[in-house]
């Protein structure tokens, strides 16, 4: 089906200098030249696929139709020596929000595609069987599916790591979640590492994409390969292996769980209160008792993946979310069988945060006489069981908790018990106990989500004022550095390392300065899609039940994110990103930002 030989060219410096363009309806696979054009206002990842999907899309499209295509794209740094480098993002509109979605993923695929010649992929079209796409370096072709049609990930990535005949080939794949297009199913990589939240999975079951298998032997090219090299040292050194940054080799994410429950912002019990008294059977000393060993991102010396094993149970992870969205807030204080739901998601292809916090709110309406869904808080049989119900949408049960909170408490009459943001659950840092996380979720362009802004210990999070410019701030600070692939725990990283690794990788001058508007522009980009989409000044607002309904317990107990308050800090927020009352981007700032002739 459709093979094409494509031709080999001199890449650029950081850039591979081409684009796959995959159309399943036809088959047609081809290759186009970089949009140079974009790269120097919108880097990588994040940005640039943005810069791409928004070229070709209204943002009316229907995200499940096959004309609504999904941009893969790596970023300047990935397949070089830059530590924690190696992510790539997608990006589409979201069929479980509506509104723009980027999702981006670790692992060791990114820079697979770079090696393989490639800054990124566009798929869109539907094939008429499930297919997979095999990328062997210039040799490029979509193959037939069917033979893993239904089965989950890690049985689908087996699969086409034995197509290529390679165990060194990385793979993307999803699950039958993925395949019943469920809004909030995952695709998965390397079988642990995942482009999670809101439907990504969805958006390739829809294409009948069963998953894209990648075996490169090229490299990445740097301008200036000795200083490039010194930097990199130098950096790592200086910047990396500090105690910034340790962390996440010694404790990884469960670190958090100690944390957020000592600022009482730890979601528990379906986000009635931040403080799970059990917090020692889910922490980092728990998960490092079951550790059996670590897993690195490539190019990453801080290896914070940890295997865990108790009891035949197994995983990478748990990671914070998890632990506490699929653990203390459906009262499971079982660390086994967070482990067992962890797994069966990432085989499934199901997001734990979106999975957890549904599966609490059922156990909410449950325990409160709402809805009898056979759901208990701790109680572990229907809890591990519901999952494959949701992914097979194999029960009425399991149909309707793949509907998400919105909807399921829609249905019930229940949206005082829900916690999502524009329909994204809320993540495991609870606003009553920290307006700026509040602000974060309310204000970001994906729905409720943690990986925008991070405000979580900040000594000002009751400060109105300071915390919505913080959020705005690390928004605009936070794409760019999503578009350049860096990871998150990465935590020192600046304007100005990125700036210098980029000049002597490219081997022209970049500034700081250059990166802080392209940060900005990239979240107004955002905007203006979600604008387009329908979304409106009303969309940026948190769940009912933190502006009403007191905190349960801990150092935050009886604390709301008052409506009033709330609308202070929105006021504030536009005005300090230049919108006007209604939240839409000023003329004169779409022209600071050279975005006054942007087509969205
Ligand atoms: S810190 Fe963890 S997630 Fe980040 S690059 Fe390293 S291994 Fe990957």
């Amino acid at each position: 089906m459709g093979i094409l030989i494509l031709w080999k060219e001199e890449n650029m410096n950081l850039y591979a200098g081409k684009v796959l363009m995959i159309d399943l309806s036809s088959g047609k696979i081809s290759v186009e030249p970089l949009r140079t054009e974009w790269v120097r206002e919108y880097w990588g990842c994040w940005g640039l696929g943005l810069r791409y999907y928004c070229d070709m899309v209204q943002p009316d499209i229907e995200p499940l139709a096959p004309e609504n295509p999904i941009v893969f794209m790596t970023g300047p740094f990935c397949g070089t020596m830059v530590p924690l480098t190696s992510r790539f993002s997608m990006i589409s509109k979201s069929p479980y929000t509506g509104t723009i979605y980027e999702a981006n993923t670790g692992g060791a695929f990114g820079p697979e595609l770079k090696f393989a010649g490639y800054d990124g992929f566009i798929v869109k079209g539907k094939a008429d069987r499930p297919v997979f796409l095999k990328i062997e370096d210039d040799r490029v072709s979509l193959e037939s599916a069917e033979a893993v049609s239904g089965r989950g990930i890690f049985a689908t990535e087996e699969f086409l790591k034995e197509a290529v005949g390679s165990p060194e080939a990385k793979t993307l794949a999803i699950g039958p979640a993925g395949e019943n297009c469920i809004g909030y199913s995952c695709i998965g990589s390397e079988a642990y590492r995942q482009f999670g939240r809101a439907g990504a999975g969805a958006l390739l079951g829809s294409k009948n994409l069963k998953g894209v298998v990648c075996r490169g032997t090229g490299g990445v090219r740097v301008a200036d390969v000795t200083t490039f090299l010194e930097k990199v040292r130098q950096y790592e050194e200086e910047n990396i292996y500090t105690d910034d940054n340790l962390w996440a080799n010694t404790d990884g994410t469960p670190v958090l769980v100690d944390l957020t429950n000592d600022l009482g912002i730890h979601p528990t019990r379906n986000y009635r209160f931040g403080v799970n008294e059990h917090k020692d059977a889910l922490n980092s000393d728990a998960i490092k008792k079951a550790k059996v060993s670590a897993r690195a991102c490539t190019s990453c010396p801080l290896a914070c993946g940890k295997f865990t094993h108790i009891n035949g149970a197994e995983v990478e992870g748990p990671e914070y979310e998890t632990l506490c969205l699929s653990g203390s807030n459906c009262g499971m204080n079982d660390l086994e069988q967070v482990i067992r739901f962890n797994r069966l998601c990432d085989d499934l292809g199901l997001d734990t945060m979106t999975g957890g916090s549904v599966i609490a709110l059922a156990m909410d309406l449950t325990e409160s006489g709402r809805h009898d869904f056979n759901l208990k808080f701790g109680e572990s049989g229907e809890y591990l069981k519901v999952v494959e119900e949701i992914a097979m949408l194999s029960t009425e049960r399991g149909r309707e908790l793949a509907m998400g909170s919105k909807k399921l408490a829609e249905k019930y009459h229940a949206e005082d018990m829900a916690a999502e943001v524009k329909g994204l659950e809320v993540p495991a840092y609870e606003p009553r106990g920290n307006y700026g996380m509040g602000i974060a979720y309310a204000t970001s362009e994906r729905g409720a989500c943690h990986l925008r802004a991070f405000p979580v210990d900040s000594p000002d999070r009751f400060d109105i004022e300071i915390m919505a410019k913080e959020v705005a701030d690390s928004q605009n600070f936070n794409a760019i550095k999503w578009s350049m692939c860096i990871c998150d725990f990465w935590g020192s990283v600046s304007h100005e390392i990125m700036a210098d690794l980029l000049s002597v990788g490219l081997g022209e001058p970049v500034t700081a300065e250059e990166l802080t508007v392209a940060g900005e522009r990239i979240w107004n980009i955002t905007r203006l899609f979600n604008l387009g989409a329908g979304f409106t000044a009303a969309d940026d607002i948190l769940p009912k039940k933190m502006m009403e309904q007191p905190l349960g317990n801990g150092p935050a107990e009886g604390r709301v994110f008052l409506k009033d308050d709330f609308d202070r800090a929105l006021k504030i927020y536009y005005s300090a990103r230049g919108w006007d009352e209604q939240g839409v981007p000023k003329a004169e700032k779409l022209v600071e930002l050279g975005l006054d002739q942007i087509r969205i």
